[in-house]
């Protein structure tokens, strides 16, 4: 205790007045163990849940480097969702308010001018979302020539929120020599693999109980009744917006009846079970290797013994009768050095064999509240905001104006009807369903050279317009399979809808 609080004592007088403004009277655990080592200078991966008071753990050392008097941006902080830079942003401000830091959130869907007026009067910290960072960049209106901190938090959400490509842009603006640190609830392959493209033989510290080593697979279960388990598998898609998943269920009818829902609800969705023939087996099985097929539903029996490597989920809607099988459902993903996403629905009689099974296969799974509507509605927000971010950065200005004078006008003519209102939500659905973000990095990217500090193997703004490629396109060869177009299912990620889950939030 006296150690911890020696440790906001040793603060620079500013800084711990606006720590004991926010009434924090000694630092929370991820704050002792982060504090000091940030404001050593080395790289630091920090494995903490939200809620743990990293942003303390951060913002602190932050607001302690931070020159007030040098009005150019001074640290970056990397955010999946303009929520989450909104809070960090205030509690930024607030541990740096005696020091007259000035922190600006920087994120898509919201309007350009007064994000650009902060960015001419200066500020010294910037937190938001890579995509209209990139724009800023882009447009010569922002530098990060003077930044000398990089925090990337929740990384694991900037990656399943497909920012893996802005990210590695950004990194081309970012100078050599920095601190690079990265927070994140978990440690999947993916997250590693980001780490090692931007820090330099960073310390770990984790302050997750049970094993905190590097998974390829994250395990997850949602506690869900009977009656609304297809509503929930809906809800959790959504949510996820899994590029590829096989969905187990224990019953040729479960298979049925799932398969049926999902094509009902616009899902790219097929069976195989054993009733079907080998040849209508083995078309499945073909479409999904091929990446022409999102979702196959399939009973255990059926799935034995094929291979399909490379799906990013592989969700239980059914809970797994013994341990042994469970660790076959969960193989299919995290292959060939990916990461990969191991779903499980598990209703209150199931609890007590998944946990024992648990046990069993030494998995920690940890239990994830299901999105509400709430979560729902703000995840396809972010999603839509990032995409079009990314989509419009690409026009030339006068493009960009045509957009605004022609185009603003006829949304707000159509939101005024209810016919027009589903129109806009099909254009929605279908523009989401086209730019399905890619969910997993592969653990060992090429360009990912390691321990490279952000050297980068491209030189600064070389990237700018040919490294990017969207669909797919150029670098880093990975790209969703799906690239050439249609092959996938229609609609779905859109629109809201979808029945209620119990509460929770993220
Ligand atoms: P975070 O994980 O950063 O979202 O923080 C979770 C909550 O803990 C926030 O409400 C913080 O204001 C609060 N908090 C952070 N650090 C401290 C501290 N040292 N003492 C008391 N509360 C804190």
């Amino acid at each position: 205790m006296t150690e911890s609080a020696d440790l906001f004592a040793e603060l620079p007088e500013d800084v711990l007045k606006g720590v004991t403004d926010l009434g924090w009277s000694e630092p929370m655990p991820v704050q002792s163990q982060s504090i000091s080592v940030m404001r050593k200078g080395g790289d630091l991966i920090v494995q903490a849940r939200t809620g743990s008071g990293k942003t303390g753990a951060f913002g602190i050392p932050i607001a302690c480097e931070v020159d007030p008097d040098l009005h150019a941006p001074q640290a970056l902080v990397l955010a999946p969702t303009r929520e989450l830079a909104n809070q960090i942003t205030q509690e930024m401000e607030a541990l740096g308010k005696h020091r007259g830091l000035i922190c600006l959130p920087v994120y898509g869907g919201t309007a350009y001018g007064p994000q650009v007026e902060a960015l001419e009067k200066g500020v010294h910290v910037i937190v938001g979302t890579p995509g209209r960072i990139l724009d800023h960049l882009g447009a010569g209106r922002l530098s990060f020539d003077a930044v000398k901190i990089v925090v990337f938090d929740e990384a694991d959400e900037l990656l399943s929120l497909g920012f893996w490509p802005d990210m590695k842009e950004i990194r081309s603006y970012l100078p050599e020599k920095r601190q690079s640190c990265l927070f994140s609830a978990t440690m999947p392959e993916k997250v590693l693999a980001l780490s090692r493209a931007f820090l330099n033989e960073p310390e770990f510290i984790s302050l997750v109980e049970g094993h905190s080593s590097p998974t390829e697979i994250e395990h997850f279960f949602y506690l869900t009744t009977a009656q609304e388990k297809e509503a929930n598998l809906r809800r959790i898609i959504e949510y996820e917006d899994p590029e590829s998943a096989i969905i187990f269920c224990n019953t040729k009818d479960d298979v049925r009846f799932v398969t049926a829902f999902l094509q009902r609800h616009g899902l790219d969705a097929d069976q195989i079970s054993g009733d079907l023939s080998q040849v209508a087996r083995e078309k499945a099985m073909a479409k999904i290797k091929a990446g022409k097929l999102r979702f196959l539903v399939a009973t255990d029996v059926a799935a034995r013994g094929i291979d399909i490597s490379d799906l990013t989920h592989v969700i239980s809607y059914s809970a797994p009768e013994s341990a042994e099988v469970y660790v076959h459902r969960t193989g299919r993903t995290g292959r060939a050095g990916k990461a990969g996403m191991a779903l499980s629905l598990i209703s209150g009689l199931d609890v007590g064999s998944f946990r024992n099974l648990q046990k069993v296969n030494r998995i920690q799974v940890d239990e994830r509240p299901l999105p509400t509507e709430e979560d729902l509605l703000a995840r396809i927000r972010e999603r839509l905001a990032n995409k079009v971010e990314q989509e419009i950065r690409h026009l030339s200005p006068r493009d960009r104006q045509f957009r605004i004078e022609r185009l603003v006008p006829l949304v707000q003519s159509m939101a005024e009807s209810a016919a027009g209102r589903q129109e806009l939500a099909a254009i929605c659905g279908s523009y989401l369903e086209e730019h399905r973000p890619e969910t997993t990095i592969p653990a060992h990217e090429p360009e990912a050279a390691p321990s490279s500090s952000g050297a980068t193997d491209e030189s600064p703004r070389e990237r700018r317009d040919g490294g990017r490629g969207r669909s797919g396109g150029g670098g880093g060869g990975r790209g969703r399979s799906g690239g050439g177009g249609g092959g996938r299912g229609r609609s779905g990620g859109g629109g809201g809808g979808g029945s209620r889950g119990r509460g929770g939030r993220r």
